[in-house]
């Protein structure tokens, strides 16, 4: 069972359900959710009605469906412990979109539009002018996830800060017109900000594909970081090389816990004395390292899968719960309580 006291603070954050979660995410997020479960009531939101969003996804509702049992698995698998934090899939809590219909009458047309996440994402993916309403509707949605169940904090990567801004000014906005309801959440962002990509993007995304991914197994890991892009104006080991904003470095930084190692190499890469190999080889160790004990844990999972959606089921009903209480005190507040059958 959930122990949800209702004395806590309360965390809502999440992930697209757009493919399984990578290094990034942990990094960005995951670590966080880990680490404050005990402080704060969890949910942990799978946004698989945000996956239609993306031109990608919205033709392909397997691989949405499929998603939401990895992402389910990723969270379980880095220590997020069912009995204490909820997690459910977006599109069981019907709540949220009546929710959402009301916070979109709170934000102007031009405000929601002016969103430098929503603008880096058509760009990045290759969107052009051939994205949905829902989409530029995304971050009301994301308001919708994160008031729905009250939450006060959102751990989240650095890209997410546009959309948790966007839910305070509309707590605050409701607030001010119907009534002091809602807190306004507050984003906590992870200790690595915006990873980069393997190929060296300004961010590993999942649907880009330039990832490390948590499940990612022995073999592929070893080749998606001996074919990492480094520092490109080095030709030879002897040559000096740049470490500022070369993915190897910025991984060891993130990953090693060896600080000394990690300067050391910098030192001698700095001065032409030690190859790519031998510096991806030492973090391909540390990744291993990480990731090994995460990919046993989501081989149990893989292989009782029925517990995983029995979590799921009862992360839904706790959620609902909450929703729907607070859907009834805005409809309160509205005064669209009052034509009820
Ligand atoms: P998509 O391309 O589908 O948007 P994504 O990789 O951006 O996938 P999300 O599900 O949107 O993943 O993100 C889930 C959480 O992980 C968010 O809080 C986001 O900020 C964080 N996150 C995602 N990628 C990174 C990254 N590269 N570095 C740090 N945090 C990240
Ligand atoms: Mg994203």
């Amino acid at each position: 069972m959930n122990t949800h006291t209702g004395n806590k603070k309360r965390i809502l954050t999440g992930d697209n359900a757009t493919g399984r979660l990578h290094i990034g995410h942990y990094v960005g997020s995951l670590e966080n959710r880990v680490k404050l479960q005990e402080e704060y009531d969890t949910f942990i939101i799978i946004a698989d009605m945000h996956a239609f969003a993306y031109p990608k996804y919205v033709g392909n509702p397997e691989a949405i469906a499929d998603a939401v049992l990895q992402v389910a698995i990723d969270n379980l698998a880095v220590g997020l412990d069912p009995n204490k934090s909820v997690i459910f899939a977006e599109s069981a809590v019907p709540e949220i979109y009546e929710l959402s219909t009301i916070f979109s009458m709170l934000v102007s047309h031009n405000r929601a539009l002016r969103n430098p996440t929503l603008k880096e994402e058509i760009k990045v993916k290759e969107m052009g002018d051939n994205y949905s309403l829902g989409f530029i509707n995304f971050p009301i949605l994301q308001v919708a996830d994160i008031l729905s169940v009250r939450a006060d904090l959102v751990p989240v990567g650095e890209d997410q800060l546009p959309h948790v801004e966007l839910t305070a000014e509309i707590a605050k906005r409701f607030n001010s017109i119907y009534g002091e309801f809602f807190t306004e959440p507050k984003p906590l962002v992870g200790r690595v900000k915006r990873l980069v990509g393997l190929d060296g993007a300004a961010k590993m995304t999942k649907t880009l594909g330039n990832t490390i991914y948590l499940g990612e197994d022995e073999k592929s890991l070893k080749q998606k970081i001996m074919s990492m892009y480094t520092d490109p104006t080095r030709i030879h080991p002897t040559d000096p090389g740049n470490v500022e904003g070369n993915p190897v470095f910025i991984y060891h930084d993130a990953f090693n816990p060896d600080k000394e190692e990690v300067a050391e190499l910098k030192d001698r890469y700095k001065k032409g004395a030690v190859g790519d190999v031998e510096v991806k080889e030492k973090l391909f160790i540390v990744l291993k390292d990480i990731l090994m004990p995460i990919r046993e844990k989501r081989a149990y999972y893989e292989t009782h899968i029925d517990e995983v959606k029995d979590i799921l089921n009862r992360g839904v009903i706790t959620t609902r719960d909450e929703a729907s209480e607070t859907l009834d005190k805005v409809k309160s507040l509205m005064k669209l309580d009052k034509f009820r059958i």
